[in-house]
């Protein structure tokens, strides 16, 4: 093997005990779960992968902020020291906290949207697609076609197909467009990142037809890090020079920060200019659904936290040790000809499901099968990103396929080590091994109408 592992750039503190269920219990808990990963419990997942959202460890030094914590309703000192740090870090000069990034969407996508509108991203992630629909709009992906291909090993394939945004564009009239968002690295495929080049085109076709330009932001500093490692010029750049760089393209951003701001729990919205009438609207939207302006949802001392997170996410032997560990990962399933999204992108490794089960159709989610097989085999919880994530088409209702069908393994930050990224591998290998023994998928049974994902039950296909 070829990639060696960073070593960990800090020390263990405090452990957390983990518990090894039988591989029968872990049958009988499937069952009981119906089949949905989120239905399961914390405690009944040795390694859990589901999501590398707020399940980060926190530093001694986010710690001892909490202790400073300024619960006033109004104005307090956690406010400003967030924002001064967030304000450093993006250089936008408002700043919103909200509890969680699909808060700052709940926010801000109204502001842009409304029945008969459309909004182009590189590929909404999820919630942002939901809030989209909600505020009575549609959403268009545009993503880089590369994207689709998990095999094709291309730098920067989460960018922004520019040919096809501006034929959305072209087609339903620029004035039909709320807004463009950028996803940055994109979620939905695969973690991939977005160039400083694609970045740049994107804010210039929305200056050309005046449609503003939100960064979905919720892995900047991962995203500047490939900025950093593989876009030519950026080498010598720090990457507080890059992420400052990334966001002077943008009119605002939402963000979610409890990935790359290493906290629990918490968001961001932010607008570049102080004086847009966006700002007055914002508060409103966050009085009524998030709470007072200056804690959005918050606890003062999540505000604290997340001021000194945003700044140990930029930090860069921190983010050479955390994406080393995706590509150690990566490394190990190419000696096993496991097939990922390739080149391995920044939050976790997306296993191409339907190249480990070629036979299962993509009504029967292949990558949803992948996710119980590594329950099964070695009590890994990880999550299905592919048609069963997607759901059905809102107008239609027909279940749409995705452009892959992964299933994430999504790695909390500075929480495993080198021996649980084996056991991940290892079970891979394993299932690999059997994978033609497993012929059929599964079927759902009950899902709400949006977002089924989170709490739709399944059952297996005999
Ligand atoms: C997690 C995430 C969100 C939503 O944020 P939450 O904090 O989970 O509400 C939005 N966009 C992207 C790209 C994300 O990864």
């Amino acid at each position: 093997m070829s990639v060696k592992y960073i070593a960990e750039p800090f020390r263990i503190k405090m452990v957390e005990p983990l518990r090894i269920l039988t591989r029968e219990e872990r049958e009988a808990k499937l069952a009981e779960a119906r089949y949905n990963m989120f239905n399961l419990k914390g405690e009944d997942c040795y390694i859990d992968l589901l999501t590398d959202s707020g399940t980060n460890a926190m530093s001694q030094n986010q710690w001892s902020a909490m202790m400073r914590g300024d619960e006033a309703y109004a104005g307090a000192s956690s406010y400003f020291r967030l924002q001064a740090s967030a304000k450093e870090i993006f250089g936008f000069e408002y700043i919103q906290p909200t509890h969680q990034g699909r808060a700052a969407e709940k926010v801000l996508m109204p502001l842009f949207m409304g029945e008969g509108k459309y909004a182009i991203s590189n590929l909404f992630f999820d919630t942002t697609r939901a809030h989209i629909i909600l505020s009575g709009g549609r959403p268009l992906d545009c993503v880089d076609p590369r994207a689709k291909d998990p095999a094709l090993r291309a730098k920067f394939k989460g960018n922004m197909d520019l040919e096809a945004m501006e034929r959305c564009i072209l087609e339903h009239g620029a004035d039909k467009i709320g807004v463009v968002v950028l996803t940055v690295t994109n979620n939905g495929a695969g973690g991939q990142p977005v160039s400083m080049e694609n970045i740049r085109q994107v804010s210039q076709m929305c200056k050309k037809y005046s449609i503003p330009l939100n960064i979905d932001a919720a892995r900047y500093a991962e995203n500047a890090f490939f900025i950093k490692r593989d876009e030519e010029g950026y080498a010598h750049k720090s990457i507080r020079e890059i992420v400052k760089e990334m966001f002077s393209y943008a009119d605002t951003f939402t963000m979610s920060s409890k990935k790359d701001a290493i906290v629990n729990m918490g968001g961001l919205i932010g607008v570049k200019d102080g004086s847009s009438p966006l700002i007055p609207a914002i508060k409103s939207n966050c009085i009524n659904f998030e709470g007072f302006v200056t804690y959005g949802g918050l606890n003062g001392r999540d505000l604290d936290a997340l001021a000194v997170g945003l700044q140990e996410g930029v930090e860069d032997d921190y983010l050479k040790y955390r994406i080393g560990q995706m590509e150690y990962m990566a490394a190990r399933l190419d000696d096993a000809g496991i097939a990922y999204q390739s080149p391995v992108g920044g939050h976790g490794v997306f296993v191409d499901g339907q190249a480990m089960f070629p036979h299962i159709p993509y009504t029967e989610f292949p990558a949803h099968v992948l996710a119980v097989e590594l329950y099964k085999e070695a009590g890994i919880r990880s999550c299905e990103i592919g048609s069963f994530m997607l759901g059905n088409d809102p107008d239609t209702n027909e279940q749409l396929k995705a452009t892959a069908e992964f299933t994430r393994l999504a790695i909390p930050r500075r929480v495993y080590t080198q021996a649980h990224l084996d056991v991940i591998c290892d079970a891979l290998i394993n299932i690999k091994a059997r994978a033609h023994e497993i012929k059929h998928g599964y079927r759902i049974t009950w899902e709400p109408p949006i977002m089924r994902h989170f709490q739709a039950f399944l059952e297996p296909i005999k």
